[in-house]
């Protein structure tokens, strides 16, 4: 391990992360533009017209661990007026971004939620989609976290994650990792004050399983029709999965 974050034990890691994202969430918005050189934007876009909201009478979508609500605002952009968008986050930080940008951008009908993934204050098959982006690699329990998603989503209802993953070109892979490694820390420190969070979230990248497995995953929660896209060579990917 590089970091020795991989040694935390499952119920430290949880604290880890919202330390995080506590100390980085009024500058999360622009760090993700500086780490990505935008490209999280397509990323998004991506994801979100796959939820195809539009036109669906009383739609009803929840995009976990939905941050700054990044996700939600584009997902309502194309929806029905009388849709629900619910944004679920552990960090009322977090949320709280997201609040303000909802006021600031007059949008309407977004819902700021603060919860565990592993935990959906939501009763069974309440929802027609379910997304989480760049999040369920922050989750301690994944495997609890995609079983919840299936709890809570509607027979038909659409499983949609995009998440960091393996570089699957030939030489971007090598660039990616000294990117990740050296880039992305140092962007850090200048923006945020500080390269800690960032090591750590350099690392859960490279701990998370490879596209494959994550779809058997995927499917162990009870999902059917699943699949995934790789997206930018691999560096990130789009998983779906349907409850049937
Ligand atoms: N989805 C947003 C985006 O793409 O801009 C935010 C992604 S941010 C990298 C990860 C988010 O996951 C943080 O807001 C963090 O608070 C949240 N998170 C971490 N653990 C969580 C958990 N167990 N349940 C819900 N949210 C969690």
């Amino acid at each position: 391990t590089h970091f020795g974050y991989s040694e935390v034990p499952l119920n430290e890691k949880q604290g880890l992360v919202d330390d995080v994202f506590h100390k980085v969430a009024r500058r999360y918005d622009i760090m993700n533009d500086l780490m990505s050189g935008g490209m999280h934007r397509l990323w998004k876009d991506t994801l979100a017209a796959k939820v195809n909201a539009r036109g669906r009478k009383g739609f009803r979508h929840l995009d976990v661990a939905g941050g700054t609500g990044d996700v939600a605002f584009r997902i309502s952009a194309s929806a029905a007026h009388d849709a629900e968008i619910v944004v679920l986050d552990i960090n009322g930080d977090m949320l709280e971004v997201g609040r303000d940008r909802a006021r600031e951008r007059g949008v309407s009908g977004v819902e700021f939620v603060q919860a565990n993934a592993e935990s959906l204050p939501f009763p069974d098959a309440h929802f027609d989609s379910y997304t989480v982006a760049f999040g369920i690699r922050n989750v301690p329990r994944i495997d609890v976290a995609l079983a919840e998603a299936h709890r809570v989503l509607k027979p038909g209802g659409r499983f949609l994650c995009l998440e960091f993953s393996q570089v699957a070109v030939p030489g971007l892979d090598k660039l990616y990792e000294a990117y990740s490694f050296n880039v992305i820390p140092a962007i850090g420190k200048l923006v945020a004050g500080d390269s800690e969070p960032y090591r750590y979230l350099v690392e859960s990248i490279r701990k998370f399983p490879s596209a494959e497995e994550f779809e058997r995953m995927i499917r162990r929660a009870g999902f059917r029709r699943t699949g995934f896209e790789r997206l930018t060579g691999g560096v990130v990917a789009i998983h779906s999965g349907w409850k049937s």
